[in-house]
């Protein structure tokens, strides 16, 4: 294929995805293949000539397509969505159109500069303080690797970088049980390790980090010789939504002169709603703060939100730059590589922007209180059901439930309905365990779902549950 023979193509790619979309509601939310049905179904090995094109496209929608769990389902309430607006998605047709590379500011101006206007819009419109700066970065998982890296090279003087971890203190950072695994893999890689990630005890509804078992970690530790340099804290938590106070936590890390960490990938995007900022009040005094766009904004996958109150800090870390990558003759310019882990960055900005002028602020926070008001509906109803119970209550729109039966061994029991509900396909759901129980794990937060999709998880789940053998 050349570019004369793109148009055709691209104009049937482009009718494909709006039919696909239309009739998403109809298909099984998660694929319904055999592990190995698709392995086999490629051929084990690569074509020696050109194949047409009319083949590939049909093999796309014959053996790709069964295989697929349809994340942009309005029925999807596993894990946390992963959205792709309208608006986001042709931005992404432009952005792949181009393909740059925009590690550096005159790699693609328009993208660095596009970055900086639009983290500052997201910067206001989640209510954070003038002089916070944001950079994106590919996920959650790179910007807390971050900054674990800057609380270990602040604490160590930037000397962990050129002389590596052998010889130096051993350094401790603070976190709840309910942060994310992306935590202890920072901790792993950025050489701190496993045994240094504290885990304080959590107290509470929100299943935050008890303040004062903070300051006494962090005193015990000093007392034995150790260099405490950072906390990470938990705003909305995968499992259940924990949230830690923030204000509280943060005035301890301060009073100990720490680095702090919010991670706040799923809740934060809920922050575009001035009424759920209370839950994270204190966050506009951390030194960096993460949340995806990705998951609850319409901004797909992958674009995570960054914010540094003193980007200095990232940047002795990460940047290095040799004489290849340096621009010279132009001052004041930002070179975002150095900014991340990763050196090639996508145009992810174009999205940002795309989205925010598509449905501007009002309309992205009112499908974010309607997910929120029908998640909190679909509780209610469950939690009037004699055989189930709630066992973690609303954090936005997440919240966990059980279903009982007497005599039933109920981590089994739970089990057995959720892979029966998502074999079934109409939903999809995912568990978790709470405090070591095998939970039904319910959030809202599809782009496009209705408040009948989401009354259907109380048909559905009853419906199956009270059939199970
Ligand atoms: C999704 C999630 C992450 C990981 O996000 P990635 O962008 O996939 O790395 C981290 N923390 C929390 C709380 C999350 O919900």
């Amino acid at each position: 294929m050349n570019w004369d023979k793109f148009a055709p193509w691209a104009h049937k790619v482009v009718d494909w995805t709006q039919s696909y979309h239309n009739g998403i509601s109809d298909l099984p939310v998660r694929a319904q293949t055999a592990p190995g049905a698709i392995l086999n179904a490629l051929p084990a090995i690569p074509p020696d000539g050109p194949e047409p094109v009319e083949q590939i496209f049909r093999d796309f929608e014959d053996i790709v397509m069964p295989g697929m769990t349809h994340w942009q389902h309005p029925r999807f309430f596993a894990y946390f969505n992963s959205n792709a607006s309208p608006a986001s998605v042709l931005a992404e047709f432009l952005a792949m159109a181009l393909s740059p590379q925009c590690m550096l500011w005159q790699t693609s101006p328009a993208a660095t500069e596009m970055e900086t206007r639009m983290m500052d819009w997201l910067r206001q419109s989640i209510g954070l303080p003038d002089g916070y700066h944001g950079v994106i970065q590919d996920s959650a998982s790179s910007a807390t690797l971050a900054a674990v890296l800057t609380m270990r090279e602040k604490a160590l003087d930037w000397h962990g970088n050129t002389q590596g971890l052998p010889g130096q203190p051993t350094l401790r950072i603070y976190a709840s049980s309910e942060v994310h695994t992306s935590v202890d893999r920072a901790i792993w890689i950025s050489g701190v390790g496993q045994d240094n990630l504290v885990r304080v005890p959590i107290k509470g509804d929100w299943r935050g980090m008890d303040p004062d078992a903070l300051d006494a970690a962090i005193e015990a530790d000093k007392t034995a010789g150790l260099m405490p340099v950072g906390v990470i804290l938990s705003v909305g938590g995968t499992g259940s939504g924990a949230t830690d106070p923030v204000a509280a936590c943060i005035d301890v890390a301060e009073k100990h002169g720490l680095y702090t960490h919010v991670d706040a990938a799923w809740a934060g995007s809920a922050m575009i709603c001035p009424e759920y900022r209370d839950m994270w009040a204190g966050t506009e005094k951390a030194d960096s703060i993460v949340f995806n766009p990705h998951k609850w904004l319409g901004v797909q996958f992958d674009c995570s939100a960054h914010f540094l109150k003193d980007p200095e800090h990232l940047v002795k870390t990460l940047a290095i730059s040799p004489e290849y990558l340096k621009t010279h003759g132009a001052e004041g310019i930002i070179n975002y590589s150095e900014w991340s882990v990763p050196l090639g960055r996508r145009f992810r900005a174009l999205k940002i922007w795309f989205v925010l002028r598509t449905y501007g602020l009002e309309g992205l926070r009112d499908r974010l209180r309607n997910h929120i008001n029908w998640g909190q509906k679909l509780h209610d109803r469950i939690a009037a059901e004699p055989d189930f119970e709630i066992v973690t209550s609303p954090m936005w729109s997440l919240f966990t439930f059980r279903y009982l039966r007497d005599g039933a061994d109920l981590d089994d029991l739970n089990l057995a309905l959720v892979n029966a509900v998502n074999d079934d396909g109409r939903i999809y759901l995912t568990q978790t365990r709470i405090d070591g129980a095998l939970v039904i794990r319910f959030q809202a937060g599809q782009f496009d779902c209705t408040e009948h999709d989401v009354m259907m998880v109380h048909d559905v789940v009853t419906e199956i549950a009270r059939g199970l053998a």
